[in-house]
């Protein structure tokens, strides 16, 4: 039996989403229609996935469809913004049922989290490919972005890193010294970190107004904070030991260098990194734990561009990032 592409709308995309009173015209229609309540910003982000760049295509299917969204979420949680809508537009090789049982149920399992409602999107057969559009709202004084980060403001991140980084490094087999038999579960907290990554969107309302510059972590803490530095027209001290690292990171990966990289550089953590006046980090760091963050202070943003890396004792760090990309 072929599924057409009416039936994998009709059969995987148009119930078992939540329901918003919202949504005026949804999945059916040429297009949504979405009551945006007065005084409020429309938030609009869109991510893609493609198989094979960003995911292995062998992927469990329900965890594809937790990231599509997830990864959407974060760029809203970055912005202030509170989870409304979303279309997906999916690119198919083939129709497989059990594939599409499993992805979307884990995009609804997620999209029910967070109450955003999937209202479109475009079914093509193709590469695998699915590139999420998300809507939120969030009042204009509460909006965040990546400029405004002023001399003397605390750098913070929401939680610890590189756990996504070393669970595409377990899958790929690419540590260098990877240990023979990896802790089982260590094993399974990075793949969690990789697959299911939790989007800061508690923490993202939390912050509304509060914060001078945001930024999710996608690409890495290093060229993330890059972006709010270039954007504020300032430098920063980052202070490498202060860092934390995921626990199974600490646990499996002894080599201190390596495990910077995967700290710094590694990506797909989804954790924010914001530039936070003085007199509002106590206040702050406390509303995060209150979300369930594992807030740190890591460094300091500075008059003087670029981006300085030091250790615990206020040494120099110099990174070998040169190849890193491998780990992306
Ligand atoms: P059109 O030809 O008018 O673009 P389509 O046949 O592409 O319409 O889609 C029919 C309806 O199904 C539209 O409302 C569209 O938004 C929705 N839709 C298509 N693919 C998806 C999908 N993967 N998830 C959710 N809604 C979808
Ligand atoms: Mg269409």
């Amino acid at each position: 039996m072929s599924l057409s592409e009416f039936d994998i709308i009709a059969r995987y995309f148009s119930a078992g989403f939540p329901q918003r009173k919202d949504v005026l015209l949804g999945v059916g229609d040429d297009g949504a229609v979405l009551a945006v309540p007065e005084g409020q910003r429309l938030v609009l982000a869109c991510d893609t996935l493609v198989a094979g760049r960003h995911f292995h295509a062998d992927t469990d299917p329900a965890a594809l469809g937790h990231k599509a969204l997830a990864v959407n979420l974060s760029d809203l949680a970055a912005m202030g913004a509170a989870p409304a809508w979303f279309t997906l537009a999916l690119t198919l090789p083939a129709a497989d049922a059990d594939w599409l049982q499993g992805f979307a149920g884990g995009l609804a399992a997620l999209a029910a989290e967070f109450d955003v409602a999937l209202v479109g999107g475009d079914t093509t057969r193709g590469p695998l490919c699915m590139s999420v559009t998300v809507a939120g709202l969030v009042p204009p004084e509460g909006v965040l972005g990546r400029a405004g980060a002023r001399a003397g403001d605390a750098i913070v991140i929401t939680g610890p890193l590189g756990g996504a980084a070393l669970g595409l490094a377990l899958l790929e087999e690419s540590l260098p010294d990877m240990p023979p038999a990896p802790d089982a579960a260590g094993l399974d907290a990075a793949l969690a970190c990789l697959h299911r990554p939790r989007p800061r969107v508690t923490a993202g309302l939390a912050l509304r107004g509060q914060v001078h510059a945001a930024i999710d972590i996608s690409d890495g803490l290093l060229g993330d904070l890059a972006h709010i530095l270039e954007a504020g027209g300032v430098g920063a001290r980052l202070d490498v030991d202060r860092v934390p690292c995921h626990p199974a990171l600490a646990q499996q990966v002894a080599d201190e260098d390596l495990r910077r990289r995967l700290t710094l550089a590694g990506g797909e953590d989804y954790e924010l990194c914001l530039a936070v006046a003085p007199d509002r980090l106590q206040r702050i760091c406390a509303d995060l734990r209150a979300v369930g963050c594992q807030p740190a202070v890591i460094g300091t943003i500075e008059a003087e561009p670029g981006l300085r890396l030091v250790d615990a004792a206020g040494r120099p760090v110099t990174l070998a990032l040169d190849g890193f990309q491998h780990f992306r």
